[in-house]
């Protein structure tokens, strides 16, 4: 029996899910208020990924315009700043992914969990090939983005395939999570030696670009936090390098950057090493001088390179193998501008920008606008594609942080404020909006969980 109490509840959570639902759809909202067309009549919008750039797409552009695919293997947005924060458990995984069939696929729009292998413009189609079955199959667009991102560079250094975890997905977050609990829980059992133990709990990042930093700083709060609580013997075996053959955190402003590197070279057992890699083995690195650094896990993050399917396309590109697109997005090399690309797979040769999340969802906001604008006939109106840096933040572990503004640069405490204040408001939905926030307060209250699974 439902008492009136449960009743008065239960009426609360559908009104706040109703408020949420409603919140969600308006955030969504078309550019324009268009008359809807039918399915036939609208052109076939497809959008290759599911990352800032074509999720950016995905939100904002007019569905009643277009009938719109969307191709991916991963079939959730990840918001990536907070990635790092999930591979020591400060936030859990879920809380930071956001499934795109919440994104308006219900009713005549598609999502195909599959990654595009070819394409070819001459005739409007991009073979697919699932990644659920592996079945391979044709799909034709009117339009196509292109946001598929990059991945790491391993600059052809042996072994990074093979021993070494890379950043960028949450599966790696996850694999980088249970290997790092698991050396804790090999350190401890019977019998290991000093030496071996050692190793196991040597933790090596490579590259010092904003990933490789606030991986370190997540990690230095892990072992300050709870390693101390939980693995009391173990706490004087844990070292922690960071490898970066120049300087770090290149892209920030230079009183910054000392900052960050004065922060992490006054912190006991962490080490600043100016080097590089020239071979990773499975339980040791060499670098650059012969000296080999044993170790327990090995995180490789040093620069872009392209994904196969980038790789595959024939038309022109940079020397990083970006596609090279006009200051309208469109891919150079097809003459009728069905094509565009967007993000870190892209290069806009007249005005390079950085590869950055906040790039790639202005390019796609971008997007979203013009084709709707073409599609009505108003391509005119169409102006080109503009970005200004509204400033970068990173974190560096024990409640400081470092924020690098176009007219003020922020160091310490105030700016990790300033961090998780601005990321807590750019989480894509409520859903998020509730959970990052729990988790950081689970985190402070109970320390983060190690279980492996
Ligand atoms: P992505 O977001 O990488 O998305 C690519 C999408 O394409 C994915 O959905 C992928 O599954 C899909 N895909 C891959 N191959 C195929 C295929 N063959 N066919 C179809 N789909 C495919 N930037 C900032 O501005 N601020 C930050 O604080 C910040 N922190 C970061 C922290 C980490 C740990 C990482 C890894 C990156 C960070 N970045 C940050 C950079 C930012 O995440 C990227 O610049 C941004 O994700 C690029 O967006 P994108 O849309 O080009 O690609």
């Amino acid at each position: 029996m439902i008492s009136t109490s449960n009743l008065r509840i239960v009426s609360r959570l559908n009104l706040s899910r109703w408020f949420v639902t409603r919140s969600l759809r308006t955030s969504a909202i078309t550019v324009q208020n268009t008359p809807k067309k039918e399915l036939a009549d609208r052109l076939r919008l497809v959008i290759l990924g599911t990352g800032w750039g074509s999720y950016s797409v995905l939100k904002q552009i007019d569905k009643k315009l277009f009938d719109v695919i969307v191709v991916s293997p991963r079939n959730h947005f990840l918001f990536t700043p907070l990635l790092c924060s999930t591979t020591v458990g400060t936030l859990e995984f879920r809380s930071i992914i956001e499934p795109v069939r919440n994104t308006g696929f219900r009713d005549e729009h598609h999502f195909q969990q599959a990654e595009a292998v070819e394409l070819l413009p001459d005739k409007h189609t991009v073979i697919c090939k699932s990644t659920l079955n592996g079945d391979r199959y044709d799909l034709k667009y009117d339009k196509l983005v292109i946001g598929v991102g990059a991945v790491s560079n391993t600059f052809g250094v042996p072994g990074v395939y093979d021993h070494a975890f890379f950043l960028k997905e949450i599966s790696d977050a996850r694999m980088i999570r249970n290997q790092i609990l698991k050396n804790f829980e090999l350190a401890m059992q019977p019998g290991v030696s000093e030496e071996e133990k050692k190793r196991l709990l040597h933790f090596v990042i490579v590259g010092g670009g904003p990933t490789g930093v606030e991986f370190g700083a997540e990690l230095y709060d892990f072992v300050k936090q709870d390693v101390t609580r939980l693995y009391v013997h173990e706490r004087c075996n844990v070292r922690v390098t960071l490898i970066e053959a120049r300087q770090i955190l290149p892209s920030f402003d230079e009183k910054l950057r000392t900052f960050a590197e004065s922060k992490m070279r006054q912190r006991d057992q962490f080490e600043l090493l100016q080097s590089s890699v020239t071979q990773v083995h499975a339980d040791h690195i060499q670098l650059k001088d012969g000296e080999k650094l044993p170790c327990g896990l090995v995180v490789w993050s040093t620069g872009l390179a392209p994904r196969p399917f980038t790789a595959s396309v024939e038309l022109p590109k940079n020397n990083n193998s970006q596609l090279i697109v006009d200051k309208f997005l469109r891919v150079q090399g097809i003459d009728d501008g069905s094509v565009f690309a967007i993000g870190d797979c892209s290069f806009i040769e007249s005005n390079p920008y950085p590869c950055t999340a906040q790039v790639a969802e202005r390019e796609g906001s971008y997007l979203a606008k013009s084709m709707g604008l073409s599609a009505q006939g108003r391509g005119s109106e169409v102006e080109p594609f503009s970005w200004k840096n509204i400033g970068m933040l990173a974190y560096l572990g024990d409640y400081q942080g470092l924020a690098d503004f176009p007219t003020s640069k922020l160091q310490g405490f105030k700016s990790w404020i300033l961090w998780r204040s601005v990321y807590f408001t750019k989480l894509g939905s409520w859903r998020l909006r509730f959970q990052v926030p729990f988790d950081w307060m689970r985190t402070f209250i109970w320390g983060r969980d190690i279980s492996q699974f």
